[in-house]
């Protein structure tokens, strides 16, 4: 079913499974290299990023908005998780997309579903000790947009690590024939990172919010200046967050990039990650830090 009152002229926005798979099997039909560009919506420069990317090397760029709500804790903020349909189908057009599927929950959770993919390992540090079960709604939604939307290329932004990670490691497990694209984080002047969330805080957390940043780029400056002990640059970190007003850090730490386990010393390259809360709002960012 497309969506006429919303949808700009020239975007296909669609909300059936049915619908999206005839559209993108005949883009696959006519030879054209199929990007998915998997979004919650609420969409920024971060997601169109994204979609540009897709655009520069794919032939045809479908994007997805849905709030999936398995990926969220009873007590997170599913409800009031910001959307805005009617701008994100006019910044898709913009962006070039050349179709959007943004299917309603029970087009995707249809009563009795039951399976889930579940994962050990990546799934269960960081994010996934602080928001238990957030991976396996993850990494089940986008198992099941890549069914949906059989495409050749999927783009993944660098902001959520730990998720790109586990998305890559899930396609080889399970053999997906899809490739995994990483997108460079995208950040406002001062050093924040785009998020949906952002919305949320008022003033003064919005300056709060800076201290995550700095937090990653304090271990930057650290390594490059000769420290060796992780323990030292890890407090450093945590003490500059909990140090500012309204913050709470969940976690700041370095990890193996690959395997997300927490670093003692200094590897050639290792993931600066931070997570917290912000009044109420909570942020993630991280920073790739080579030595
Ligand atoms: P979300 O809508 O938050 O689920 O994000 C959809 C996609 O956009 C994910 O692959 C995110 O990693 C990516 N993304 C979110 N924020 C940014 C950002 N600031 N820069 C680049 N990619 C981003």
């Amino acid at each position: 079913m497309s969506s006429p009152s919303v949808c700009p002229p020239a975007l296909t926005a669609v909300e059936r499974i049915a619908a999206i798979r005839a559209i993108v099997a005949a883009a696959r039909d006519r030879g054209e290299r199929v990007g998915l560009v998997p979004t919650m919506g609420a969409l920024h420069a971060g997601h169109l990023s994204l979609m540009q990317a897709a655009r520069n090397e794919c032939d045809f760029v479908v994007a997805t908005i849905f709030v999936n709500p398995k990926q969220f804790g009873p007590q997170e903020d599913f409800r009031k998780y910001p959307r805005d349909l009617a701008t994100d189908l006019r910044l898709c057009a913009e962006a070039g997309v050349d179709a959007v599927f943004h299917p309603p929950t029970e087009e995707v959770y249809p009563p009795g579903f039951t399976s889930f993919v579940e994962m050990g390992g990546l799934s269960e540090v960081l994010e996934g000790r602080f928001r238990p079960g957030h991976f396996r709604g993850v990494a089940t939604v986008v198992l099941k947009l890549f069914q949906m939307v059989p495409a050749d290329c999927a783009y993944f932004g660098q902001k959520d690590y730990q998720q790109q990670a586990i998305i890559r490691r899930m396609c080889g497990d399970l053999n997906v024939p899809i490739e995994i694209r990483v997108c460079p984080t995208i950040r406002e002047p001062d050093g924040l990172a785009l998020s949906s969330r952002n919305v949320f805080l008022n003033e003064a957390e919005r300056k709060a919010a800076l201290s995550l940043s700095r937090a990653l780029h304090l271990a930057r400056q650290k390594i490059s200046e000769g420290a060796t002990d992780l323990h030292v640059v890890r407090d450093e970190m945590r003490q500059l967050l909990n140090s500012t007003p309204t913050v709470h850090a969940d976690y700041a730490t370095l990890v193996d990039p690959d395997t997300l386990e927490e670093i003692a010393t200094v590897l050639p390259r290792q993931v600066a990650v931070v997570a917290a809360r912000v009044g109420v709002t909570r942020l993630i960012d991280n920073l790739i830090i080579e030595k």
